[in-house]
């Protein structure tokens, strides 16, 4: 088996460490190669890669896309992270989180809590969500913890939910595609349509997540990736100290899923930076 984490945030989204934290923590637990997905952004890569060389920790550069479907997200290893084209279309896809996060607010008002987006805009360095408004809540006393904004307030269903503004799964797979990586299905328990995985398939969708910290029926998604002929990912979703998704960081992989997924990171042209 080997250690590995092929999905992380930093606090240039909505988790809480930063990236040299990142590859502290990565070091000190041994693994085999870390990868940080932040949502809609690569800007913290350029910092990770400097602290990678420091902790001698090999990294690449992905990220996780939520698309419109509830749940859908897709994550993008490999990509060219330093493409002001890709940047360009990544700042829209945050522009349209921030109009989101507006809109919750809006309902959260209305709600009776008082809250602004000069309390939620500040924190993140690059790309606004849900955790956010959780923390400006937490952050003005009105309720406990992020998980207690999710359950009450933020999750779907829930009063202050709006749904998401983000781009088709097809779009996001296109786009990872379009900038020379490769797409992955995160946390596919999560989703509701798993129907629709031979049309995200057809688009290009080439891995699914099938060994993510928390997976119900593990099994289950493994065997459809043979059967799709899809790459098995591996990861923790870790979101950093205080997220609520901290307990988890780094997974164990077989060997031979290790082998393919590097395999085909080692193809793309923005692939693996080894220590
Ligand atoms: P958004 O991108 O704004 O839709 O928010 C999705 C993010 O919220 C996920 O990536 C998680 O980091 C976080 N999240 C979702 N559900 C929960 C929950 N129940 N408790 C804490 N964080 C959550
Ligand atoms: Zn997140
Ligand atoms: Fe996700
Ligand atoms: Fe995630």
């Amino acid at each position: 088996m080997k250690k590995i984490d092929f999905h992380t945030h930093s606090h240039y989204s909505d988790g809480t460490s930063r990236p040299e934290d990142l590859a502290r923590r990565a070091e000190k637990a041994g693994l085999e190669l870390l990868i940080l997905t932040d949502h809609d952004t690569v800007a913290g890569f350029p910092e990770l890669l400097e602290a990678a060389k420091l902790h001698q920790v090999s990294v690449a550069c992905g990220i996780e896309i939520n698309t419109a479907d509830s749940g859908v997200h897709i994550l993008g290893y490999g990509l060219k992270w330093d493409s002001p084209l890709l940047m360009e279309t990544l700042s829209d896809f945050r522009a349209r989180r921030r109009l989101r996060v507006e809109k919750m607010l809006e309902k959260l008002r209305s709600l009776g809590f008082p809250i602004d987006f000069e309390d939620v805009g500040q924190v993140s360095k690059e790309s606004l969500g849900r955790p956010h408004i959780a923390d400006a809540l937490v952050k003005k006393g009105l309720l406990k913890s992020r998980q207690e904004a999710f359950d009450r307030l933020l999750s779907g269903g829930k009063p202050g939910y709006v749904e998401s503004l983000g781009p088709s799964p097809k779009e996001a797979i296109e786009l990872i595609r379009s900038f020379g990586g490769f797409a992955s299905l995160a946390h596919p328990h999560i989703i509701k349509k798993s129907e629709k995985i031979p049309e995200w398939i057809e688009w290009g969708l080439e891995g699914l997540e099938g060994y993510y910290a928390d997976l119900n029926h593990p099994q289950k998604w493994r065997n459809l990736a043979q059967e799709k002929n899809l790459l098995l990912t591996g990861g923790s979703d870790f979101h950093g100290p205080g997220s609520g998704r901290d307990k988890v960081f780094g997974v164990e992989i077989p060997d031979e899923v290790y082998q393919e997924f590097l395999k085909r990171l080692e193809a793309c042209p923005h692939g693996i930076y080894r220590a």
